[in-house]
């Protein structure tokens, strides 16, 4: 039988697919020497094991934890059951990946009615009675799922009624509390199990089931976690931090986790225990005063982080508990962090020579930088308005949107396509679902490491806590802040990086480029091998697209240049023309309109390669369909609209993505295409003239067919020369390629070659050629797809390797076996994703192109791509 339990003794931080994240860490820290409190691991396939069949735990994990728990009753020298020398164990959920807040973790589990009485003697009545009330609530909620609230609501009447703390109850009143706490265990037809094994079996069994919880599951969703794997469950020995002014418990990152200084950044509370400062309970106390308060304490600390930093080689997030004095350490882990402080810390800790250049490209991922290149408040309209509250920078970022109170009405206003803010004196893990949907989350209570804090960093969201400026009124759907009274609904814009609140709406711009991130993609240009393109067509996106560090354009796309309302009735007149002097007429008004369009691309590009596409659309895409425009076009036409609309319906086609268009077009009409060569040859000669080398590249669409291809070429090349000719000019270089988007011609990529400069994939065509998936429908079906995991992923946003990807690796092998030496690129879609760029990286493409947005982020997953 595989081992069902590891001591910490036994276990490494690389078994943590076996052990969980927590317990190969609580293994590895021990291993380093390092202060941490005894204790075992029941590994995440004892979890597996008991989901698919709860019969597991009686016939073989049961005497496996018994034998485990005799075996720390000798390591610590305590007991488990006696009621001597008591010994409390704390039950901990640890899956493989970190997930905060999800599971369920009971503290103090081992007193009963008599054990406390017992341990009251040992320490004090109050303690005693402080740690058995708060085994009784998590018990009850994690196992019973009796809401943590109902104990609280207990708490706080006896206080008020007995008119004092819950710190000054005397042991009568202690006891009283408890006895009300049983009988919330009562009224839900449960009972609290005296027996300490009885306790920890339970209890084992709970964080079991939690894997499978609903906000579980939501979280795993939401970051591409398995489902499969099982959580691990941690039994420790307690050590207490609520035992006392000597004792306390905090949370700290070694480096700041939202701007990423390194600087220690984490708060503590004194005499507290667990829970208590993640949950915004008290307002937690920064970290530096602990220098003051137990020097010898915050001394040990320093020097535990900075070991257990060197030792990870990255920044840290370490739980801790002070017991009388005394520091141990309870749990690290690579600590969650924002964008901004992802990018800082690969930079430093390679600058320190902790890692290296690559390691650091692979320490960012490519969602990292989309954030970073996300919009924040305009400034100077920001010196315009004034803060109506201040509250905790805890995840930066600006975000406008409607209040709301509630997880469940940030879904409902989302699902109506509105934007929110999620407002809540503090948020709890039920929260999660509300959170994910949220623009950003404000909160009136907690500190920077509160639930809601950890949380949005995690996702990108910008987010406010402690704001106490805030009065929230979660029933009433209110929130007073002075005399302002706002409700639901209402506008407002937080700024996370700052922490102020505004009323209204505020406009957002895109930041500055900055040097980190130049720096970063500077290293990973160094060592990809694929290149970047953008595909973009206005000037704006082109000059976007170059800022953003793209080696060339993709895919310029020419149909923009005949719409808006001049250029398409010059487009209606040559389809529907009686005659030729009509037809030429609408040429050289197009001409001279796309003639220009072309100089100003060209020019904003200089001499960087850019494909151009020549017209691609269907035919009827350019006409009318309502009778009040075809009249009017046959009036500026000077025709009868009943001859238009005859026109027009004879150009109708059933299917027309699989009709006249592409190629097609170009060779049934062949004018149009030589009226666009024309025009890009103008004025890449012009521009020639005036210094510029530049070298177009053509682009014909929808080829499926050597002979396609063959006609298509030769008479843009009679234009072009033509060209050349008119302007005297001795011809420069340019290529005519193609655009392989159906699979028949990635079958027959070999012949194409033959007579193609250049090949540049269309991914979406063809995809949606291969499955025979409308992309315009796929919305109907795909979702379902996905539910029944009949498909994992949306074609047309990751590749799909094993059907569209072999076709591409088929037609790029083809193509090589014509021309060894072809520019093979990728337009399209997945030409962004950094799954797919891995799979074109392998396959011995040149260049992805993608929009201008994602520029940043492929340049990273090309040079991950070589580094994996
Ligand atoms: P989470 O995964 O939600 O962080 P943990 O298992 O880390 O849950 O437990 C939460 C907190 O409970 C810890 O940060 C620590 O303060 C406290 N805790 C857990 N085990 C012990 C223990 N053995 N002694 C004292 N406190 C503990
Ligand atoms: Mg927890
Ligand atoms: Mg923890």
């Amino acid at each position: 039988m595989e081992k069902l339990i590891y001591t910490f003794d036994e276990g490494r931080s690389g078994n943590k697919e076996l052990l969980g994240g927590k317990g190969a860490n609580l293994a590895e820290m021990t291993h380093l020497g390092l202060p941490v409190p005894e204790g075992f691991t029941i590994t995440t396939e004892c979890c597996m094991n008991f989901l698919a069949d709860a019969s597991f735990f009686e016939k073989q994990l049961k005497a496996e934890v018994l034998k485990a728990i005799q075996n720390l009753e000798s390591e610590t020298g305590k007991s488990f059951t006696s009621t001597e020398n008591i010994l409390l164990v704390s039950v901990r959920s640890g899956a493989v990946f970190s997930m905060p807040g999800m599971m369920d973790t009971i503290l103090n589990l081992g007193l009963n009615d008599h054990r406390v009485q017992d341990f009251a003697k040992l320490t004090n009545v109050n303690f005693a009675y402080d740690c058995y009330r708060r085994l009784l609530q998590m018990f009850g909620d994690v196992v019973y799922g009796i809401h943590k609230e109902q104990f609280n609501v207990l708490l706080h009447q006896m206080e008020k009624s007995l008119n004092k703390k819950v710190t000054d109850f005397n042991e009568a009143e202690h006891v009283e509390l408890i006895e009300s706490y049983k009988n919330l265990f009562s009224k839900n037809k449960v009972a609290f199990p005296q027996d300490p094994m009885e306790q920890l079996f339970e209890a084992t069994k709970a964080v079991f089931k939690s894997w499978n919880n609903q906000r579980a599951k939501v979280y795993r969703d939401l970051h591409h976690i398995p489902h499969h794997l099982g959580t691990a469950v941690n039994v420790q020995s307690m050590v207490f931090g609520n035992s006392g002014e000597e004792s306390g418990t905090g949370v700290v990152f070694t480096r700041n986790p939202s701007v990423g200084d390194n600087k220690l950044f984490g708060e503590f509370l004194i005499n507290a225990q667990g829970e208590d400062v993640v949950a915004g309970i008290r307002t937690p106390e920064p970290i530096e005063s602990l220098q003051t308060i137990l020097p010898e304490a915050y001394n040990d600390f320093i020097k535990h982080s900075h070991k257990l930093e060197q030792h990870y080689k990255d920044m840290q997030d370490i739980e801790f508990t002070i017991e009388n004095g005394k520091l141990y350490i309870l749990q690290t882990r690579n600590g969650k962090r924002t964008a901004k402080a992802t990018l800082k810390i690969a930079l430093d800790l390679a600058a320190e020579g902790l890692i290296s250049k690559e390691e650091a490209i692979m320490r960012v991922s490519p969602e990292v930088i989309d954030q970073l290149i996300h919009p924040v408040f305009d400034t100077e309209k920001l010196t315009a308005v004034d803060a109506f509250a201040t509250g905790l920078p805890a995840s930066p970022g600006a975000a406008t949107g409607s209040i709301v109170f509630t997880a469940d009405k940030a879904k409902e206003y989302t699902a109506l396509g509105k934007k929110v803010i999620l407002v809540r004196q503090e948020t709890s893990p039920e929260d999660i679902e509300g959170m994910v949907v949220s623009e950003a989350i404000v909160t009136s209570r907690g500190g920077m490491t509160s639930h809601a804090a950890v949380v949005a960093r995690g996702m990108g969201t910008c987010c406010v806590t402690g704001c106490e400026a805030l009065t929230v009124n979660e029933s009433a759907k209110t929130v007073l802040c002075g005399n302002h009274t706002l409700t639901e609904g209402d506008m407002i814009s937080v700024d996370g990086s700052t922490g102020s609140l505004y009323l209204g709406e505020i406009p957002t711009i895109v930041p500055e480029n900055d040097q980190s991130l130049q720096q970063l993609l500077t290293w990973a240009d160094e060592c990809a091998e694929l290149k970047v393109r953008a595909n973009a067509e206005t000037l704006q996106d082109l000059q976007t697209a170059i800022d953003f560090g793209a080696t060339g354009i993709g895919l310029a796309r020419t149909e923009h240049m005949f719409f808006g309302e001049e250029r398409v009735l010059e487009m209606r007149r040559l389809i529907l023309a009686k005659d030729e002097e009509e037809v030429q007429a609408a040429l050289n008004k197009l001409l001279s309109f796309q003639q220009e369009d072309f100089y100003q691309m060209l020019k904003t590009v200089q001499d960087k390669p850019m494909v151009i596409r020549l017209l691609d659309p269907p035919m009827h895409e350019f006409l009318p369909h309502d009778a009040n425009e075809i009249k009017s076009l046959a009036d500026q036409l000077n025709r009868y609209p009943s001859a238009v609309e005859k026109q027009i319906e004879k150009l109708q086609e059933t299917n027309p993505m699989l009709g006249h268009r592409g190629c097609r077009l170009g060779i049934t009409e062949p004018l149009i295409y030589q009226m666009q060569v024309k025009a890009i040859f103008n004025s890449a000669i012009q521009l020639a003239k005036e210094g510029l080398t530049i070298c177009p590249e053509i682009m014909v669409p929808l080829i499926s067919e050597k002979a396609e291809l063959d006609y298509v070429k030769s008479f843009l090349t009679e234009t072009i020369e033509a060209t050349f000719k008119e302007h005297q000019m001795e011809p420069f270089p340019y290529e005519i390629g193609t655009m392989i988007e159906l699979p028949r011609a990635c079958i027959i990529a070999d012949q194409l070659a033959e007579n193609a400069d250049f090949f540049s994939f269309g991914t979406n065509d063809l995809t949606q050629m291969t499955f025979g998936f409308s992309r315009d429908d796929i919305g109907k079906f795909i979702n379902t797809y996905k539910e029944k995991q009949i498909m994992q992923q949306d074609p047309f946003q990751v590749l799909d390797q094993s059907g569209v990807g072999e076709l591409i690796k088929l037609a790029v092998d083809k193509a090589r076996q014509t021309k060894e030496n072809m520019m093979i690129g990728i337009c399209g879609e997945v030409g962004g994703n950094p799954e797919s760029i891995a799979f074109f990286q392998q396959i011995g493409i040149d260049y992805v192109s993608c929009s201008p947005y994602r520029i940043p982020a492929a340049r990273l997953a090309v040079a991950q791509a070589v580094l994996k």
